[in-house]
């Protein structure tokens, strides 16, 4: 009886996880037990049951009970050993184990690596790409036609919720699709070190660094995770120069550009910024509304006959400026509580149903900030700002900052020229005038802008 059940959960995970993951983790696990609510599982190791214990249990836990077996925990046994072994025992210091064992569990291994799911929804198809992101989806997508490494590595920056792990999976499924021979191996830099620590102590360092030297492609996300970490980080090392001197391809991700990861080696720092270093700058509002409106699009799919009024999805990407996690988030809310109360989605619904997202990113940016910021950029004193000097060296800069304290802020223009040392409304107005008109032609300016607002906006 419960063996049936175990078969037709094993079908339904074949379709949930993938062919990769359900032949590498799913097929070699031996259901034994399904009494007590608790699943029990002969596995090949303690590594490959602790690797399925985090990552498959809740699905495989879930999948039972909609079979009607109430279980509220999975156990992972090695079978030669006694029960005391099972993953979910305390921590216990594994005994050695024949080092082919984890091998044999991934007997296929042509094309079976055990990286972590990929999202089925990160592709390239729903990545929407503007100014702040071009760059990094132009390189993801070279890398991703799988075509002879040109940099290596592939390094990507950027904040949170900006889309480097969506860019990084894309390229992972990009490259499934287009060649499937290819060995390619995703993971955060945190399983990585898991995994490591785990091989280290199941004495299978030797299959550990098997693993990782044959891929074709590796891709390891957050790599600011193994700053400080040391052992990892020096493993982390070998393994990268051993996949470049073969000419694989490795992609990379962090949270800042390597040279500003505190605690991560200068050697490995050194080889990151050998390959291409790209960032994702924070979205813009023309980003922001384009990722809204492919989202609603969807939405609008599933929940049928739901109404949208206009300028709905404008204002969203106005206000909500922190991070495309957010915004997604909020527009997810918005659907499903609309659908829920059976009412349009006008703007009145989504304040109310919003307010507290739209008062968390209603940070609001003040003009000494502003002023502070534009100094530092221009390398000039804070108290030239305010002060009286008008050589055109200190008096650009301070139409720089009046023309951002008019655009980033609600301030009025009488209310900007108090906090310029008390001038007059009209002097700001000429300020912000002449560097709208200076805009038009000069580049350099024109990149100041941009940077300085990317700075206060982030
Ligand atoms: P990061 O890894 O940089 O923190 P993620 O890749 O996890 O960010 O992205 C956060 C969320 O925002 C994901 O749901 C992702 O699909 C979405 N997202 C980010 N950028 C885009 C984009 N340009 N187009 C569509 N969705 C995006
Ligand atoms: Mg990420």
């Amino acid at each position: 009886m419960p063996k049936n059940a175990w078969l037709k959960v094993r079908e339904t995970l074949a379709k949930r996880i993938g062919k990769n993951n359900y032949t590498s983790w799913i097929e070699p696990l031996q259901l034994t037990t399904l009494e007590d609510g608790i699943a029990r599982f002969d596995v090949p190791t303690t590594f490959f049951g602790d690797w399925v214990s985090r990552n498959f249990s809740d699905h495989i836990l879930a999948l039972l009970n909609a079979e009607g077996h109430p279980v509220g925990r999975a156990e992972f046994t090695v079978p030669a050993q006694s029960a005391a072994n099972a993953i979910s025992a305390p921590e216990k210091p594994a005994a050695a184990k024949p080092v082919k064992a984890l091998k044999s569990a991934q007997r296929r291994s042509d094309d079976e690596l055990p990286g972590a799911t990929l999202d089925a929804r990160f592709t390239f198809d729903s990545f929407v790409v503007g100014k702040p992101n071009e760059l990094a989806h132009a390189a993801a997508r070279r890398v991703a036609e799988g075509g002879p490494v040109t940099f290596n590595p592939l390094f990507l920056y950027g904040g949170v919720g900006l889309g480097k792990t969506h860019l990084m999976h894309a390229i992972a499924h990009e490259l499934q699709a287009r060649q499937p021979h290819l060995r390619v191996l995703y993971l955060s830099a945190e399983q990585f070190m898991y995994r490591f620590v785990q091989a280290l102590r199941d004495k299978q360092i030797m299959d550990f660094k098997e693993i990782f030297r044959s891929v074709d492609v590796l891709m390891v996300d957050d790599v600011q995770f193994i700053a400080g970490k040391d052992s990892t980080q020096e493993e982390f090392f070998h393994t990268f120069n051993a996949l470049v001197d073969q000419n694989k391809q490795i992609v990379i991700s962090a949270d800042r550009a390597p040279g500003e990861i505190k605690d991560l080696e200068d050697r490995i720092k050194s080889r990151m910024q050998c390959g291409l270093v790209v960032d994702l700058h924070p979205t813009d509002y023309e980003l922001r509304l384009g990722i809204l409106q492919q989202k609603a699009e969807y939405y609008m799919a599933q929940y049928k006959g739901l109404q949208i009024s206009g300028g709905v999805l404008e204002f969203l990407a106005h206000r909500i400026t922190t991070n495309v996690r957010v915004l997604e988030g909020a527009l997810t809310r918005l659907f499903a509580f609309a659908s829920l109360v059976g009412r349009e989605i006008t703007l009145e619904l989504a304040q109310d149903c919003l307010a507290d997202i739209l008062r968390a990113s209603d940070r609001k940016l003040t003009i000494e900030e502003i002023q502070r910021k534009v100094a530092e950029h221009y390398n000039i004193r804070l108290s030239d700002m305010i002060g009286p000097k008008r050589l055109r060296n200190i008096a650009r800069p301070r139409q720089v900052a009046m023309y951002l304290a008019k655009q980033l802020t609600l301030r009025s223009l009488p209310e900007i020229g108090r906090r310029f040392g008390g001038r007059d409304h009209t002097t700001i107005m000429h300020g912000v005038r002449k560097i709208e008109e200076l805009m038009t032609s000069d580049s350099q300016l024109n990149d100041d802008l941009q940077l300085l607002r990317r700075l206060l906006q982030s």
